[in-house]
């Protein structure tokens, strides 16, 4: 259910309406929006009784028939736009976002020369492996929280957001006090337990599409973290499972439309492990823009032939440049903008 409230209701009877909800045994979420406030209602099943569309600033209740509500548009029309402290940049709205960094922080040294020049090309997000999900338990785990003060020290010198995955309860602990936004990994979209531990944690989280995951049973993922009562969410498509052997997954770009249509929330392409190749990196990026995702999730490396982790799909730095230098100049076309901020003097320093 949803309580769509008038344009001109006052904060006093928002919140009336919320404790009102809650009274009844139910979770309110309010979701404001640039013309009007909407209450999301869940843990009802069914109708909601209780009269509330005879309290004040209320302008009607409506029943919201799809199974993710607050992740829906019929409960915010407007985009999610998602601010950072630590810079101006936001992931939705017009601006695009480029989130840039090697699969695994490997060392200091490694980290801070990726860095470097991912900001110097515009980059304004550093994503980094800290706690690697790997097919095999012998393959390289990640360095943990050595990794993670590394970033913090990033984002300190280079005014970076930093991104990076949290895969149980104890790294999501730390991811969320160290870094920017929390990633939830393709292995873990159906993992609920973690899901509503991310939701009960302040920073946005990042959820990529499992690999063999329906568009319903992704934005499920997001309604699940938002159901916690975090509702700064990011959805990212990766690439899923097929028949075809030309590329490591299949990236389904048709799911960007998609998810424009039926949610608000930011949806990013991830073209790195979308096609594993670095070849296909910068054609795909392209499209991902051009088909309307709200930025890019890309691996880069500075020596990918020794790479720990997913060296084959990296970008070289100068690969990356090239590739910011082009989506800047197709964003216009489909109505966006990729500024390049402050990162890139930053870096120039
Ligand atoms: C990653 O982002 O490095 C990663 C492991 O991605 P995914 O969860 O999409 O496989
Ligand atoms: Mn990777």
């Amino acid at each position: 259910m949803l309580v769509v409230m008038k344009a001109q209701a006052t904060p006093e009877e928002i919140q009336a309406v919320c404790e009102h909800i809650e009274q009844l045994g139910y979770r309110a979420h309010p979701m404001p929006g640039a013309q009007r406030t909407a209450v999301g209602i869940t843990g009802n099943q069914g109708e909601v009784g209780g009269d509330l569309e005879d309290l004040p600033g209320v302008a009607e209740v409506i029943r919201v028939s799809k199974a993710y509500k607050l992740a829906s548009r019929d409960v915010k029309r407007e985009d999610t736009v998602i601010g950072f402290d630590v810079s101006e940049a936001t992931i939705g709205g017009p601006n695009l976002a480029v989130i840039a960094g090697p699969c695994s922080i490997e060392s200091r040294e490694q980290a801070f020369a990726i860095a470097e020049q991912a900001a110097r090309a515009g980059a304004r997000f550093f994503r980094g492996g800290a706690f690697k999900p790997r097919t095999s338990p012998y393959a390289f785990q990640g360095l943990g929280l050595e990794a993670l003060r590394i970033m913090a020290e990033i984002r300190a010198a280079l005014g970076m957001a930093i991104v990076t995955e949290a895969i149980d309860p104890e790294s999501l602990a730390q991811v969320s006090e160290w870094a920017d936004v929390v990633q939830i990994g393709a292995r873990n979209m159906q993992n609920f337990s973690l899901l509503k531990l991310a939701g009960r944690q302040p920073k946005p989280v990042l959820i990529k599409r499992g690999l063999s995951a329906t568009l319903d049973e992704f934005l499920m993922a997001a309604e699940y973290v938002m159901s916690e009562g975090n509702y700064r969410v990011i959805l990212c498509e990766r690439g899923i499972r097929t028949f075809t052997d030309h590329t490591r997954n299949t990236l389904d770009l048709s799911v960007v439309p998609a998810i424009k249509r039926l949610s608000h929330l930011p949806i990013l392409v991830d073209p790195s492990h979308g096609t594993g190749k670095r070849d296909s990196v910068l054609p795909m990026s392209r499209a991902a823009i051009a088909c309307g995702a709200d930025g890019i999730l890309v691996e880069v490396h500075n020596q990918p032939e020794k790479a720990l982790s997913d060296g084959p799909q990296s970008l070289y730095p100068e690969q990356f440049a090239r590739m910011m230098h082009e989506l800047e100049q197709i964003a216009p076309i489909v109505g966006r903008a990729l500024p390049r901020g402050a990162q890139r003097e930053a870096a120039a320093r």
